[in-house]
This record gives C-alpha cells, sequence and structure tokens, in this order.
C-alpha cells in the first residue's frame, strides 16, 4: 500500500517523528549511573502535564488499564465502598474492575451520550452520613460516547458536603490534550496512559497522585506486588525502579513532553478544541448527531457519531479501512453498530481533520448513507478559516516538533 493510513482512532493516536526517532536508541543498562538523568526530569514534568506541585506521579509498565488498577489497589481495602457514574463503555470497565476487586461498588446508571452529573455524586455523598463511602470515582472523558465531564464540578460537591473521599479520576483519553488540573480540582488519584494525549506506543500507566491518597495506601488491605506504590517511590525517589522499566518508551516520552511543552499545554487545549470543533461541524453537515447529547458533553478528544437506522456503523468502518485506509473507532457494546467514532487527539493538524472527514465521507456512501460529498468538508474548512478560531497554531521553532 502506498501513502500513509490514516489513524484516527482515539487511541493509539499518530506518534510524531521526532517521539518515533528518540526511541530509536540501544536497549540501555537500567542501574547505570546515568539512568536517572533521564528518568528524575521526566517525574517532574509529568507532574506539569497534571497541573500538580504536592502529588507525586508514578510510570508503570502497562496501560490505562493499569493505572486503574494501582490507584484501587494501592488506597482501598477489601469490601471498601466507591461510587462511580457509568456513561459508557470505559466507566463500565473501571467499575468492573472495582468489583473483581472486591470492593463494594455503588453504579449510578447514567444514559450514554451525558457525562457525570454532579447531582446524582451528590444524592449520593448527602446520603452516606457516615462518611463510608471511600472513593468518588469519574471517567473524566469517556471515549466510548465523546462525553467530557467537569470534574471540578464533582470536586464542588465533595467540598460543600465536606467529604472526605478520595477523588480518583480517569484521565486516560483527556490528560495532555483536553485541561487538568489535578492540585485545583482536589484530584487524589489521576490515572492515564502513553497511548493517546502522550503519543506514544501503548505500554506505559502514568499515574498521579496526592499526598491523601498516599496516606491513604498507609493503610490500604488490598494485594498488590506489581503495582506497589511503596516499592516504587523509594527506588524512583534516586531515578530508578524496582524492576526493569520500559526504558525506550522513557526516550519516546521525553520527546513527547517536549514537543507539549514547546507548544504550550494552554495551546495544546485550545488545538484539540478547535479541531474537534471543525469536526463537530461536519458531522452536523453531514445531517448526523453526536452521541454526546448536549454541547456541555461535547468531547474535544473524540466525537462519537450516530449514523442514520437505516445503515450499520461497522459497514462505514470496514470501508474505511478497506477502500481508504482510514481507520475510525468502532462502537463498543452497546453502541455497536449505532456509532462511529473519530480520534481527534494527540499529534494532529487542521488537514488531517479534513482527511478523516473526506474518508468519513466516502465510507458514509459506500456503506449507504446519501451524504453530500464534500458538505463535512465544506463545514469544517468554513470554521477553520474564521479568524476567530485561528490563533492557535505555533510556528514550529525546533526540529524536535517536526
Ligand atoms: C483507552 C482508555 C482506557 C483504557 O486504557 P488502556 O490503555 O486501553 O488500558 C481507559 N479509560 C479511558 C477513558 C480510555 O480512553
Amino acid at each position: 500500500m502506498s501513502g500513509n493510513p490514516g489513524l484516527f482512532i482515539p487511541g493509539p493516536t499518530n506518534m510524531p517523528m521526532a517521539v518515533q526517532r528518540a526511541m530509536t536508541v540501544a536497549l540501555e543498562d537500567q542501574r547505570s549511573p546515568d539512568f536517572p538523568k533521564l528518568t528524575l526530569p521526566l517525574f517532574q514534568d509529568l507532574k506539569k502535564v497534571f497541573k500538580t506541585e504536592t502529588g507525586q506521579a508514578f510510570m508503570f509498565p502497562g496501560s490505562g488499564t493499569g493505572g486503574w488498577e494501582s490507584v484501587i489497589t494501592n488506597t482501598l481495602s477489601p469490601g471498601d465502598k466507591v461510587v462511580i457514574a457509568v456513561f459508557g463503555q470505559f466507566s463500565h470497565l473501571w467499575a468492573d474492575l472495582c468489583q473483581r476487586h472486591g470492593l463494594d461498588v455503588d453504579i449510578i446508571e447514567t444514559e450514554w451520550g451525558v457525562g457525570a452529573r454532579p447531582e446524582e455524586y451528590a444524592k449520593r455523598l448527602e446520603a452516606d452520613k457516615d462518611k463510608t463511602i471511600k472513593a468518588v470515582l469519574v471517567c473524566h472523558n469517556e471515549t466510548a460516547t465523546g462525553v467530557s465531564s467537569d470534574i471540578g464540578a464533582i470536586r464542588k460537591v465533595m467540598d460543600d458536603l465536606d467529604h472526605p473521599a478520595l477523588l480518583m479520576v480517569d484521565g486516560v483519553s483527556s490528560i495532555a490534550s483536553i485541561d487538568f488540573r489535578m492540585d485545583e480540582w482536589g484530584v487524589d488519584c489521576a490515572v492515564s496512559g502513553s497511548q493517546k494525549g502522550f503519543m506514544l506506543p501503548t505500554g506505559l500507566a502514568i499515574v498521579a497522585v496526592s499526598q491523601k491518597a498516599l496516606a491513604a495506601y498507609e493503610e490500604a488491605k488490598l494485594p498488590r506486588c506489581f503495582f506497589d506504590f511503596g516499592d516504587m517511590i523509594k527506588l524512583n525517589a534516586d531515578g530508578y525502579f524496582p524492576y526493569t522499566p520500559a526504558t525506550t518508551l522513557f526516550h519516546g516520552l521525553r520527546a513527547s513532553l517536549d514537543i507539549l511543552f514547546e507548544e504550550g499545554l494552554e495551546n495544546v487545549y485550545a488545538r484539540h478544541h478547535r479541531l474537534a470543533q471543525a469536526v463537530r461541524r461536519g458531522v452536523h453537515a453531514w445531517g448526523l448527531e453526536l452521541c454526546a447529547k448536549e454541547p456541555k458533553w461535547y468531547s474535544d478528544t473524540v466525537s462519537a457519531i450516530v449514523v442514520p437506522k437505516t445503515i450499520d456503523a461497522r459497514d462505514v468502518i470496514s470501508h474505511a479501512f478497506k477502500n481508504y485506509q482510514l481507520s475510525l473507532g468502532t462502537g463498543l457494546t452497546k453502541v455497536m453498530g449505532r456509532v462511529f467514532r473519530i480520534g481527534h487527539l494527540g499529534s494532529l493538524n487542521e488537514l488531517m481533520v479534513l482527511q478523516a472527514l473526506a474518508g468519513s465521507e466516502m465510507a458514509l456512501r459506500d456503506a449507504g448513507y446519501q451524504v453530500e460529498l464534500g458538505s463535512g468538508v465544506a463545514a469544517a474548512q468554513s470554521y477553520l478559516l474564521q479568524d476567530a478560531a485561528k490563533p492557535m497554531m505555533p510556528k514550529v521553532t525546533s526540529v524536535a516538533a517536526a
């Protein structure tokens, strides 16, 4: 096949050449005196991305799922009560992981297409007079439905009720792409992974936890070994690890953090918003709706697009892949066949978004929906041409960002 395949799934995302090049290194001695020169700054810089000064960052070999497991097992004990809103496949899986660890999981069943409702969390916490709920879990960006939630609003509910539970946030498809403020929002455990906003291959669970979570670690009785915070902290202090770390990925992470800081995190968020707006204009121009029910839930990293009842979204996805080398995200479980997803996060620019829209239009046609060719592309182009939507593509000033 000639040309570059289009990767528009919500993770893994497109990897910048600079990140790829940074990983073209010989394997190295993870106990050498030089190794901490690579690792110690990574911990410091990750804290900048999570926006925490007082928290502790961790890099486990693993994926986002491992990150979920690490925060649960290090802070909670069997039978502990946690509350979580479920409104998509990822929030569902996190709740399931909690249940499999023997936690008492109070699920706030929520319609797919809306996000975490602060008032529903408030009801659960208010009813909890003895304050037995140990953790409040929220999926910041539900990747299955393209829905973002307001973490600050959940924090406020907890503060208003003076509830001492830990606030745990799944930021796997938001951190490094969408505004995330760990300290300001009082997030105790924040979970991410390497293959989404960080633009790396899969292989790292990237986690940050508060001092309050570290205090909970001292009491927590769930079994843990691979993900033990204590073992990590001891060795991480000097830049080392309790077992073999993913050394090659650390070089990629160095490059990815450099790229993020060169653009500036606020610019990164603005770019994601702008490109997401362009995608949404395109979708509406096709006469289609998003799975996200209202603009306040719209995700700036992924759009789940509801197809007309007359066609199957899986056909759109398979035509896109077979005919145009375009990878789109599938509809997961409840929305299988009903939605396809465009991932618009990570290393992405205007014309890549137009490519995804153009390919989707052709695949929609192939699947039997008579979308007007070019309609979505044109709507996105018009939006991107507006001055107001513009000011955030920074000049490339170094080879690192190329
Ligand atoms: C991708 C994703 C996960 C799972 O991460 P893996 O790296 O696949 O284990 C969890 N939560 C959200 C919101 C995600 O998007």
